[in-house]
């Protein structure tokens, strides 16, 4: 018996089946933009076959945990940006510059949301940054269709409370949907790989009904929880609370939810966040941690 496993574990399909399989959601960020909770700001990556594909954010904080969670910048495919507030996006100047150390060559596509009067769309936001000498930081204009190995390509995601369809290529595709964060332009992402799925709530506070559709029966959803339920004001204009995930929970059912944007308003307040979510959603919910993985099996 013992040897018939053995051969199992080596057959071909048996690896394929594994390497299949093999989804990790890695936490880099769990907080928010306070520099008192010891976190990181959002930031998110997907691993698939023990390597480091997809960035979801990437917010002040996030590359030291990107150092520590051995990730390789070599092997990202992609990078998804929820929105473009400084604790989501902050540290992207410092992983275009670590790539100039590396042996990276390619092209990396970069996606954010389409501009209002508030936010530049995310083209504006990058060339702002790195462009040719009107950037902050012009020195990287290279990286911007010049010569640099390193290539970063911007794509506004236009506003759509449908789900649309950004990519699909080999196994995996991504969707998106728009999301209300008060004036500010936000996308909600959904990344499938092969049959397994992921969805990134990214900051929002419901109000467009559009989350629920698009984590219909997802592995693993995202949400954030950065406030609590007696907020009001902007903090209730910007941001869930728990009663709403609960409530967009019930009617996507995923897999399992974990609630991450952790900030000084909702830390230690976690037991009263989960009777809330309880009133309307039964299935697992867990709390982010910077560094926490969760493995899709
Ligand atoms: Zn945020």
């Amino acid at each position: 018996m013992k040897k018939l496993l053995f051969l199992l574990l080596l057959s071909p399909l048996f690896l394929l089946a594994q390497s299949n399989q093999k989804i990790m959601l890695q936490v880099l960020g769990s907080g928010g933009p306070e520099m008192n909770d010891k976190r990181a700001s959002s930031s998110y990556l997907i691993w698939i076959d023990g390597k480091s594909r997809i960035l979801i954010d990437f917010g002040s904080g996030a590359s030291l945990r990107f150092e520590e969670s051995d990730a390789n910048i070599e092997e990202l495919d992609m990078i998804l940006l929820t929105h473009l507030h400084i604790d989501h996006t902050a540290d992207l100047p410092a992983l275009l510059k670590a790539g100039f150390f590396t042996n990276i060559k390619k092209v990396l596509p970069l996606y954010g949301p389409y501009g209002n009067s508030t936010m530049p769309d995310t083209k504006t936001f990058i060339r702002r940054l790195f462009e040719d000498h009107k950037g902050a930081w012009q020195y990287m204009g290279d990286h911007l269709g010049g010569k640099a190995d390193l290539q970063l390509s911007a794509h506004n995601v236009e506003y759509s409370r449908e789900v649309q369809t950004l990519l699909a290529e080999n196994n995996i595709s991504v969707e998106a949907v728009s999301v209300h964060h008060g004036m500010i332009p936000a996308i909600a992402y959904r990344v499938n790989i092969g049959n397994k799925s992921l969805t990134f709530s990214g900051d929002m506070n419901g109000e467009f009904h559009t989350l629920e559709k698009l984590a219909k029966g997802t592995d693993i959803l995202i949400m954030h929880n950065a406030v609590p339920q007696t907020a009001t004001g902007t903090a209730a204009l910007l941001h869930m609370t728990p009663q709403t995930i609960g409530e967009i929970a019930q009617k996507a059912q995923p897999g399992t939810v974990i609630l991450s944007h952790r900030m000084s308003r909702t830390l230690d307040k976690e037991l009263e966040t989960i009777s809330e979510i309880r009133k309307s959603y039964k299935g697992k919910v867990k709390f982010a941690d910077d560094g926490s993985t969760f493995l899709l099996l």
